[in-house]
């Protein structure tokens, strides 16, 4: 169940409103790394998950991300109420200042309503929580570009505070994931296909205009790895041998 306490999880103070950086902030609260998607996306995980400690780890964050809700939904409201009555202020968002009279609403900055297509839910624990890693990983970049935004110190100690959170949720659910004990690779049940898994396609061949490189790394060099023509060339060379690619039946990629 849920409680509410008429206090902010971080109290907020503010110099001059700044409608446009308002504006800018509602990517935090209606956007797609925003905390409502981030605590609808760990809520929703934990109603779905049967290992009862991550489901707690879930619904602890789940929950402390409503309170950024708040936190970024009042800063963002204290820097969008002038563009009930002021003109030139209404510029900075219109749809904010017509149809929402300087309140905020779930929409992003550019005015796109919050949807339910932001969430990652697989039912799956482990994928989730990978899911979950990047989501943090999203929501740290924004407010750190957002701090980059403001002059207004109130507003950056409210940021600064959102912005650590979500390390710390990166560093819970990361630690949730890797106490799984599961191989990096093992992602649910049926395994990849021996040998095509280790098979790197070089499918991005030739040097770019500015010096690009097909470049080798241990993405594709190294360990298990292989590396393989790309299937286009493969097709192409034995078109001009006269015989047909061995994977030109949609078979074996092998060469
Ligand atoms: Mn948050
Ligand atoms: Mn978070």
């Amino acid at each position: 169940m849920y409680h509410h306490i008429k206090q902010l999880m971080y109290t907020v103070r503010i110099g001059q409103p700044d409608p446009h950086f308002g504006n800018m902030l509602l990517e935090q609260f209606g956007g797609a790394n925003g905390e409502l998607a981030a605590a609808m996306q760990y809520s929703v995980q934990g109603l779905n998950c049967d290992d009862p400690e991550r489901k707690d780890l879930l619904m602890d964050v789940g929950t402390e991300e409503l309170s950024h809700l708040e936190v970024v939904g009042t800063l963002a409201r204290m820097h969008l109420k002038p563009l009930k009555n002021d003109r030139k202020a209404a510029h900075a968002d219109p749809l904010i200042a017509i149809a929402g009279g300087g309140g905020v609403n779930l929409y992003n900055s550019a005015g796109d309503a919050w949807t339910a297509d932001y969430l990652k839910i697989t039912g799956e624990l482990d994928v989730d929580l990978r899911s979950n890693i990047a989501a943090e990983a999203r929501a740290k970049i924004v407010y750190e570009r957002l701090i980059d935004f403001t002059d207004d110190q109130g507003t950056i100690d409210a940021l600064q505070f959102l912005m650590t959170r979500e390390i710390t949720h990166m560093k819970a659910f990361t630690a949730a994931l890797e106490s799984m004990g599961k191989p990096t690779f093992s992602i649910g049940k049926i395994p990849p296909t021996p040998g095509l898994v280790d098979q790197y396609f070089n499918d991005s061949t030739g040097v770019g205009d500015r010096g690009e490189p097909d470049a080798r790394g241990p993405w594709n060099e190294g360990g298990d790895w292989e590396m393989v023509t790309a299937p286009a060339f493969q097709e192409l060379e034995s078109a001009s041998a006269g015989t047909r690619a061995p994977g030109s039946n949609g078979g074996s990629r092998r060469h």
